[in-house]
């Protein structure tokens, strides 16, 4: 197992996606934030399997963080993502600082209209806004053929999806299945802030979108009806702000009222400090 290479700037990061570009090489990327899990994991063993290089990058982005969310103290832990991309099988890391990403006087942001302004969007406006523009600068320096995404993030994943479709990006986007703790905790490298008690609380989210999941399998269509027991089952679990809890058309993340073809039920939750997101398809 050979250790990745680390690429600090986006010159080096040229330079390497470039070698695969004129090697005739498929490159795999996924982009991260560090911290990572087995949920990572999971996204650069995909990228493994299906291609000839594999990027991971680790870029705690400013600007998809607003005033008083946790950019400062998001946690940073290169040597351990270091290992953990080594033994999944990753060729480099870039792992660049925001000065080399962010020029002063940088004016030009990508913004995927309508998707963004929903759900997560709500109660954190510019934060897709972040993300699309830092993952159309990530592409553009990677130059991928696949980039892997977790539906962990099922509106994230449709606002590249939907970027990528409408700027002609030449990348083709992986959506990737969610990885669980055993007792159903959705992996994310927020769960670290949580103490013992807000640990147990925090299964509240993947109890009721389980039961959500279930009750649409045993027939029900009634979104309103489902949203009222998903928020009674966060109420008896936690002690948890619910920031929102809905069912929505998977494409345009519409709500719906009546399930039919392909939904999502997603939540946020805040249990603590800490803001908690989750989600299941469904099929109507
Ligand atoms: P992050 O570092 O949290 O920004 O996430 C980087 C990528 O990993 C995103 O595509 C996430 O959706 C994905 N990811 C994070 N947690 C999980 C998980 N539990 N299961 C699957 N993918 C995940």
């Amino acid at each position: 197992m050979a250790d990745p290479a680390v690429l600090k700037t986006p010159d080096e990061m040229r330079s390497f996606s470039l070698m695969a570009l004129r090697e005739d090489k498929s490159l795999g990327f996924v982009p991260t934030m560090g911290a990572l899990h087995a949920g990572h994991k999971a996204l650069i063993e995909r990228a493994r399997k299906e291609n000839d290089l594999v990027v991971v990058s680790i870029f705690v982005n400013p600007t998809q963080f607003g005033p008083g969310e946790d950019f400062e103290k998001y946690p940073r832990t290169f040597e351990a993502d270091e290992k953990l991309c080594a033994q999944a099988g990753a060729d480099a890391i870039f792992f660049p600082d925001k000065k080399a990403m962010y020029s002063e006087n940088a004016r030009t942001f990508v913004e995927v209209g309508g998707l963004q302004d929903v759900l997560c969007g709500m109660s954190r406006p510019g934060h897709f806004r972040g993300v699309a523009t830092v993952v159309t600068k990530l592409f553009n320096l990677v130059r991928p053929t696949r980039a892997y995404f977790g539906r962990k993030d099922a509106q994230q994943l449709r606002i590249i999806q939907t970027m990528t479709r409408d700027l002609d990006l030449p990348v083709e986007v992986v959506p990737c299945e969610i990885v669980r703790e055993p007792d159903g905790l959705a992996m994310s490298s927020r769960n670290k802030y949580l103490s013992p008690p807000q640990r147990k609380q925090a299964l509240c989210l993947a109890h009721a979108l389980a039961h959500c999941k279930k009750a649409v399998a045993g027939g029900e269509r009634d979104a309103m009806k489902l949203i009222g027991e998903m928020a009674e089952i966060v109420e008896d679990e936690s002690d948890g702000e619910i920031d929102y809890i809905a069912i929505v058309n998977a494409e345009t993340l519409d709500d719906v009222a009546v399930i039919a073809g392909e939904c999502l039920a997603a939540m946020a939750v805040k249990i603590g400090q800490t803001r908690l997101i989750d989600n299941v398809r469904l099929n109507g």
